[in-house]
């Protein structure tokens, strides 16, 4: 008996799932969202504690300036209007900070603006620095999509991707210092010495340079908004629908399975949620082992410990940057820390609030954690729907590295705990959890120069009808998800009309 009811299931309503469902929506297929959470979004969730909300994924975003390409996505989605922005300081969204040195260097939006400011601090260095600028346009140029061109040459880009982000820093100065600033953000894309390929921080930095901006409010908002348009254009959007299984016959998908056991039916599937867990659930020799054990080894990127500071009330002043600190000494290798020596980098975001501009309501901290450091808590599971204790020895964990990353941080921020009322942690556990990867990864798998396509993942799977989206496709970050958005359209439609339709909008 055929139970379909829908052209296209979506499992997952992340970024990258939500974008398809608008897009495709829009353009007449039924669609219909699956949600394993209570809250859509994925990383675009927000919570509330003491009356603050918290983002889980999206302390900032690029591209948002007018003509630039997440605005012209958000303008042809129809939510560029409605979302409450708020823009940060333009001499300086980024400021570096290092450990025994009392400068702070900063990142400015705009690229001249950027090489002025940055020649402040290293006035002997208008080469290295103008050569870094240049070379981000250049690797963006590269990527037609990214630039929302239809009709781009797909070879275009090999010629950028094998480029190493250390060997071209390195190459441009032989100054630590600015090679250790221009890296210093670098959690933003987790960089990996003598991996990472350049083009991932080219395309983020790239973004925030033209333009940065913080979500009012958090970030949820955007996922409400394309939820709000997928409900117009007749989709449904179903919670607590955890997918289990999806079920294979007569060489295509035919339905999806959720924890309830209820049978979901549709004609195509678009699966947002990690690719190795797509191919685990998946039983069928359509899919050969090699493909799967490629995937399956395929390397996750580091997780995140992140403090959520509450403030006391009108205490603590408000700043519309970002920190990122680095140990000293450690620029390449910021992921190899020791219980002790942690943390080797931190970042600090500060949540922009429509209660005020004057005064910060909290301070978001984020530190790496690797997953074994959580490892003998693995087997426990904890979400707000389905709670569960993960047992005193954790408490205890989670309190003492929030302590002592409170205790580096007011290293550079001295008096911080002052303004403290009381914070909130999450670890890798946390983020695995919520956003159903297998290790609490923060931004899935992990780009390589010198197998640069060994890395791409293609949206397009081996069962003609099973598609893939989200983050570990093409780029992480809103922009990278919203990217992999439109790549799984333009693979699913066939063609790259969308990309045109968002171009003119
Ligand atoms: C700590 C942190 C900070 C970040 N900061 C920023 C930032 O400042 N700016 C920025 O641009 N990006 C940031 N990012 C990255 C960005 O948030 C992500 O790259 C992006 O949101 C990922 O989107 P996605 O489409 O891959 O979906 P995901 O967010 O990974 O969502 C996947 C969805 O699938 C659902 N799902 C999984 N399994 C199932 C199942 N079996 N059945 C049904 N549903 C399922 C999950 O519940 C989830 O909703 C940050 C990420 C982290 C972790």
């Amino acid at each position: 008996m055929n139970e379909k009811k829908y052209d296209i299931i979506i499992i997952g309503s992340g970024m990258g799932g939500l974008v398809c469902a608008d897009i495709l929506s829009r353009e007449g297929y039924k669609v219909c969202v699956l949600e394993k959470n209570k809250q859509i979004g994925g990383c675009l969730q927000t919570y509330v504690r003491d009356r603050v909300i918290f983002d889980s994924g999206v302390h900032y975003l690029g591209g948002l300036g007018e003509g630039q390409n997440l605005y012209q996505v958000f303008k042809y989605l129809g939510i560029i209007n409605n979302l409450k922005l708020r823009k940060m300081d333009e001499d300086g969204f980024d400021k570096i900070l290092i450990e025994n040195d009392d400068k702070q260097y900063v990142f400015a939006q705009g690229y001249e603006n950027f090489i002025e400011r940055m020649l402040k601090d290293f006035p002997e260095e208008e080469k290295a620095i103008r050569a870094y600028c240049d070379k981000i346009k250049e690797v963006c140029s590269k990527f037609p999509l990214y630039n929302l061109r239809a009709g781009g040459d797909i070879n275009e880009k090999t010629s950028v991707l094998g480029i190493d982000t250390r060997t071209f820093i390195e190459s441009i100065t032989d100054d630590k210092k600015l090679q250790a600033v221009l890296v210093g953000n670098s959690m933003l894309y987790v960089l990996q010495s003598n991996k990472t390929p350049f083009y991932v921080p080219a395309m983020i930095l790239n973004s925030y340079i033209e333009s940065s901006w913080k979500c009012v409010d958090g970030g949820s908002q955007i996922g409400k908004l394309l939820v709000k348009n997928i409900r117009e254009h007749g989709g449904e959007i179903i919670r607590h629908a955890e997918v289990k299984k999806i079920i294979v016959e007569e060489g295509k998908v035919s339905s999806v399975e959720l924890a309830n056991g209820t049978r979901m039916y549709a004609d195509s599937f678009i699966s947002n949620m990690h690719p190795s867990r797509t191919l685990e659930m998946t039983e069928t020799d359509i899919i050969k082992q090699a493909y799967r054990s490629r995937i399956k080894n395929l390397e996750n990127s580091i997780g995140g410990f992140v403090v959520n500071l509450v403030f006391k009330e009108d205490s603590y002043k408000y700043v519309s940057n970002n920190y990122y600190y680095l140990k000293d000494g450690y620029v390449w290798n910021l992921m190899e820390h020791t219980d002790e020596n942690w943390p080797l980098t931190y970042s600090v975001f500060f949540s922009a609030s429509s209660k005020s501009t004057e005064y910060a309501d909290s301070m978001t901290i984020l530190a790496y954690m690797r997953f074994d450091e959580v490892k003998q808590w693995a087997d426990t599971f904890n979400t707000v729907a389905d709670e569960h204790d993960r047992g005193e020895s954790y408490e205890v964990f989670k309190q003492r590295k929030a302590e002592q990353l409170i205790d580096c941080v007011q290293e550079k921020f001295p008096g911080l705990r002052s303004h403290i009322k009381t914070y909130y942690v999450a670890t890798p556990l946390s983020y695995r959890d919520y956003i159903g990867s297998d290790d609490g990864s923060m931004y899935g798998i992990v780009k390589d120069y010198s197998n640069p396509l060994k890395t791409f993942i293609s949206a397009r799977t081996k069962i003609p009808n099973l598609y893939l989206t989200g983050q570990n496709l093409n780029l992480h970050g809103i922009l990278g998800a919203t990217m992999s958005g439109l790549v799984t359209c333009v693979a699913f439609l066939g063609s790259e009309d969308i990309i045109d339709k968002i171009r003119n909008a």
